[in-house]
């Protein structure tokens, strides 16, 4: 049977059956998306040196670039301080959460930590809404 006769079911089963299959998670997401059940949301996470000093590791990095996240900006000494990854949730709350989720199995930082008191929070997420170009590009 060709992927293309595939129903939306079969779809669920397979991805379920075998996660690691990316070709029949990218027809199920897709999908989802044409449906509404799902929307696209990119995360961006920006790092704040509260207290004088910063809160991630390069290591912590490197384990969301391997995760599927894009290096953000780069601080005044140069180092990646933020990063970003789309999302699909069935709401911006539910990517977000899922966001902060990943980023605190992946980097072990405290995405609530209030730093200092004149600096404020290390750690800030953001969320906006995908447009069609991205997905479908994330989806090609
Ligand atoms: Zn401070």
């Amino acid at each position: 049977m060709k992927t293309n006769d595939l129903t939306i079911r079969e779809l669920e089963r397979a991805v379920a059956a075998d996660p690691s299959d990316e070709r029949a998670a990218k027809r199920l997401t897709a999908w989802q998306l044409r449906t509404g059940a799902v929307k696209a949301f990119e995360v961006d996470y920006s790092e704040n040196n509260s207290g004088g000093s910063w809160w991630l590791l390069r290591e912590s990095y490197d384990a969301l670039v391997a995760a599927g996240w894009t290096r953000g900006r780069a601080a005044y000494d140069g180092t990646t301080r933020g990063a970003s990854k789309v999302f699909f949730a069935v709401s911006e709350d539910a990517a977000y959460d899922a966001a902060v989720a990943e980023w605190t199995a992946l980097t072990g930082g405290n995405a609530t930590a209030t730093g200092c008191e004149c600096c404020g929070s290390p750690h800030y997420f953001s969320t906006q809404a995908v447009g069609p170009e991205t997905i479908l590009a994330l989806l090609a």
